[in-house]
């Protein structure tokens, strides 16, 4: 028999990052959405399952290639959006705050007007928004968002249950683990956030744009 943790956790591809959709008996849960014009990387999987009962998209921040489908997506399937508060007004403007930019990504400024050009980020207001420490339980998920800013003023990981955490773009593995040095709102605030993710002692972590998850052991040895 399935429990309440029966999780099956589906990796979506999408351009250059992923996004996931988290299968309980009891209901659909999704964690990021892509960029504008990926909803039927979602539906098709939707398909397959046999399943329509889509009921949140928890948004780990206001970038354009994780909110980007959200708000044709909440049209589709009547799933709420939630959000850190810091977040919402940019959602809520269709805006996706870069910061500053280091390294490789210096690129992200200039291409990203280009992007939202061909793609333009929609106004999507959030149903409602979690604040550090705050549950998913009234959902029917077990999960606990924590507010890791820096990256945006409202980026969160979220931690389930069973251990499995969802670290969006606040380290990146692309290498060897590291906390994410390429864009951020607020540099100074990624050690604390990144020190707030280890002592919840995640079991694995699964970022943004990094395919394989990483161990909690793992976690352990970044440095900020
Ligand atoms: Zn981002």
């Amino acid at each position: 028999m399935m429990g309440p943790h029966s999780l099956i956790l589906h990796i979506l591809p999408a351009g250059l990052g992923q996004f996931f959709l988290l299968e309980y008996p009891h209901g659909l849960y999704l964690i990021d959405c892509s960029t504008p014009g990926k909803e039927n990387i979602l539906l098709a999987r939707l398909n397959e399952l046999g399943r329509s009962d889509l009921r949140l998209i928890w948004i780990t921040h206001a970038h354009y290639d994780h909110y980007g489908s959200a708000a044709r997506l909440r049209e589709l399937t009547g799933a709420r959006i939630g959000v850190h508060p810091a977040d919402a007004d940019f959602l809520a403007r269709g805006e996706s705050p870069l910061g500053s930019a280091r390294g490789r990504s210096r690129i992200y400024p200039m291409a990203q007007p280009v992007a939202r050009l061909l793609r333009p980020l929609r106004p999507t207001p959030p149903d409602f928004t979690l604040e550090d420490g705050q549950t998913l339980e009234r959902f029917g998920l077990d999960a606990t968002v924590l507010h890791t800013p820096g990256h945006t003023p409202g980026h969160t990981c979220l931690v389930l249950g069973d251990g499995t955490a969802f670290a969006a773009d606040l380290i990146a593995s692309s290498s060897q683990p590291h906390l994410q040095n390429l864009l951020a709102t607020h540099w100074e605030s990624l050690p604390g956030s990144l020190r707030h993710l280890q002592n919840a002692q995640p079991r694995t972590i699964y970022s943004g744009h990094s395919r394989r998850p990483i161990s909690g052991a793992a976690l352990q040895h970044i440095q900020p």
